[in-house]
């Protein structure tokens, strides 16, 4: 990229380290943010340096919040006696979008993947059961992902909490097989945890 200054080249190389950004659209964003009002790149600017600075995870969920608790975890209207298990934050929007589910979440920062070196020990699995062990909790909904590492990880987890009597749930397959939750449409999602089956 020898023909753009080194500044702009920067700003090029900066946006296509971004997921789903190739180099092609990296350049393009870069063109679009030296047209715009010098005010409207400091606002995207900021909030970039807002967010990394006042973002961090619920102490109870995990899930990315500018409070702690999280407002889920705070609202008291949501059932507490149900826990719904995801992998990342985003799948939470996810199945919030369904506007079906009224219980609460547990982000566990990933999926047991061996294959990457992802043992049980490095997601949030034991603060999961800690929480069992506080909360009165009845039913766990596990809502990771339908792939090889999303079914692995439901297992686990299901076999740890069974013991314990409190219901365990996985999601149906209204999600195509090696999907991701995020992808899944609302009606799919909606589904899929109303057809949710006991493990
Ligand atoms: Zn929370």
């Amino acid at each position: 990229m020898d023909y753009y200054s080194d500044s702009l080249s920067k700003l090029i190389n900066e946006l296509a380290r971004l997921p789903g950004i190739g180099n092609k659209t990296a350049q393009r964003l870069a063109m679009h943010l030296l047209k715009v009002p010098k005010q409207e790149s400091e606002a995207l600017a900021n909030a970039i340096i807002e967010a990394k600075n006042k973002i961090r995870y619920c102490t109870v969920c995990f899930n990315i919040t500018d409070e702690d608790p999280c407002r889920i975890c705070r609202d008291q209207k949501r059932d507490p006696k149900m826990i719904c298990v995801v992998q990342e934050p985003k799948d939470i929007i996810a199945i919030e979008r369904t506007r079906d589910y009224k219980g609460r979440y547990h982000v566990l920062q990933g999926a047991i993947s061996p294959m990457d070196g992802i043992g049980p020990n490095d997601i949030r699995i034991k603060e999961l059961i800690l929480r069992l062990q506080k909360e009165d909790v009845q039913e766990v909904i596990i809502a990771t992902n339908p792939t090889i590492e999303g079914e692995a990880t439901a297992m686990y987890i299901s076999k740890l909490i069974k013991p314990s009597g409190i219901k365990v749930t996985r999601i149906a397959h209204g999600i195509p097989v090696g999907g991701d939750l995020e992808y899944a449409d609302e009606v799919t999602l909606a589904k899929s945890l109303e057809g949710r089956h006991e493990i």
